[in-house]
């Protein structure tokens, strides 16, 4: 993608200091460093875990587009996370693969590659490493062996963070302490309630699959150890850019900035922004993998509708706002897609040469306001919107733009089709070449009045999960049911 000289500045919006501020890279010979926390591979991701990367995916397409270098980490936690953030409950790993009589690391392979392919199935860039926690944990024995003396303390569970040993501990959650000095603490002799495992012993008597030798004795890394081991690795510090789920700027970055902080011995967070996006919700509150009874991507794709449907829905609300997930949000979504795709049809169909008018120009600086102010998406789809259906542009000049709207929004507006945007639910019975041939039948049943004909068809087709939709303005014709 070409680097672009862009007219506004980047304006992000900084959870430490919970202001938009103007974004320039801390080192520019070094780019722009950005880590994402990832999945915890012990389960299929559901919708509200991927929109964490469609977040992160159009925080990297737009640093790309205004020209930057980027380097983007996202890790891999395969082990260390409990079924709590704070250090209670069972490792989330070791819980599933006793629940499915598999090892972990086959549990982790394969909820990894599940993850990929969801990556893949929205169009998410690849980041430019993915750091799987279990390939550092000599890395993070040599970080946990340097804060020890000044920051850690043992007990008979594990080596633990005082986090009276650095400044302003829990600056990035709203330092609330008084809800923390409530919370019930499952960990007997911890000095403080927000105190928290760097490493994790395992029980005397007991063998782990998962665990390591250490100076603290046989065991595993806490969770936070990760994320600050393998950002320092690849990242450096301060890097420019940490995002993760909305969640995590209560517990899991807090702990990150106190081990980094610890590390450093300065007051630095580890990071320039701390980003994070909003939840989504179902009607029952947040999504969440440890509820069971979420959606997974690959459910949406088995029932019919195309994964970049619910890419371009997560796009429709700006990633600091909560997004409830419905059938109607998500069957909108599809039907703005597969307007934006027939009419960008439609659109390379013609054959001009370019004229690069005035009006070009204005298009894309208003797509770089949009996207420059916090990356509003949900702006940049509004005027994408108007863009397609310009008539003052020639078809040539909307299809470049349409081409710089997409290098953004990562919808493969471009290489979409009809065809490629209709899948066929999983539960189908009919191929779509049967749908249209029965379609066509009952054209020819209509053509000849005989209306009965043309019902039976239908009413056919609406017991095998199809509907038709008579006089669809973008000559759709029909759908598989939702
Ligand atoms: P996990 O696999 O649980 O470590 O989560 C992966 C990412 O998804 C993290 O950045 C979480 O903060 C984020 N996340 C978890 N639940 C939701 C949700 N319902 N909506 C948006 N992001 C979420
Ligand atoms: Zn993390």
């Amino acid at each position: 993608m070409a680097a672009r000289m862009s007219a506004h500045p980047l304006t992000l919006y900084n959870s430490m200091t919970r202001c938009l501020e103007r974004f320039t890279p801390l080192d520019p010979a070094k780019g722009v460093r950005v880590y994402s926390c990832g999945p915890t591979v012990y389960n299929y991701a559901h919708l509200g875990n991927l929109r964490a990367y469609v977040f992160t995916d159009t925080l990297s397409r737009v640093l790309r587009w205004k020209g930057y270098a980027l380097t983007h980490v996202i890790n891999i936690t395969d082990v260390g996370h409990l079924t709590s953030d704070a250090d209670a409950g069972d490792d989330k790993m070791e819980a599933a693969a006793r629940a499915q009589s598999k090892s972990i690391w086959d549990v982790a392979a394969h909820y990894t590659a599940a993850f990929k392919q969801n990556i893949a199935d929205l169009n998410i860039s690849e980041p430019s490493r993915w750091a799987v926690a279990t390939d550092h944990i000599p890395q993070m024995i040599a970080f946990a062996e340097k804060i020890a003396p000044q920051h850690c303390y043992e007990l008979d569970s594990g080596l633990y963070f005082d986090s009276s040993t650095v400044p302003d501990y829990g600056r990035l959650a709203g330092n609330q302490d008084d809800e923390r000095e409530g919370r019930i603490d499952p960990v007997a002799g911890k000095r403080h309630p927000q105190d928290f495992a760097i490493w994790r012993k395992s029980p005397p008597g007991e063998q782990r699959q998962m665990e390591w030798d250490s100076p603290w004795g046989k065991g595993a890394p806490g969770w936070h150890l990760e994320c600050s081991v393998m950002s320092l690795q690849y990242l450096g510090a301060p890097f420019d850019i940490h995002t993760g789920g909305i969640d995590h700027r209560e517990i899991h970055h807090p702990n990150e900035i106190a081990q980094n902080q610890a590390f450093c011995g300065c007051g630095d967070s580890g990071a320039r922004f701390w980003m994070h996006n909003n939840f989504l919700v179902d009607r029952q509150g947040k999504m969440s993998k440890s509820k069971g009874g979420f959606t997974t991507l690959q459910s949406l794709i088995d029932a019919g509708v195309h994964p970049l449907a619910y890419r371009l829905m997560c796009l429709q609300a700006h990633y600091r706002s909560e997004l409830e997930f419905t059938a109607e949000n998500l069957s909108a979504a599809l039907t703005r897609l597969k307007r934006l795709v027939m009419a960008i049809s439609v659109l390379k169909a013609q054959r001009e040469i370019s004229q690069q008018s005035r009006a070009s120009f204005v298009y894309s600086e208003r797509l770089d306001k949009a996207l420059s102010d916090d990356l509003n998406t949900p702006k940049a789809l509004s005027v994408l919107d108007e863009l397609v259906s310009d008539k003052a542009l020639i078809a040539y000049d909307r299809m470049d733009l349409v081409r710089e709207f997409d290098a953004v929004l990562g919808l493969n507006l471009l290489g979409l089709t009809r065809e490629a945007l209709r899948l066929a639910p999983k539960s189908a019975t009919l191929t779509a070449e049967d749908v249209e041939s029965r379609l066509t039948e009952r054209r020819e049943a209509r053509a000849a009045k005989d209306f009965a004909r043309s019902d039976a068809i239908r009413d056919e087709l609406t017991a095998a999960g199809v509907e038709v939709m008579d006089g669809d303005p973008l000559g759709w014709d029909w759908k598989p049911a939702l």
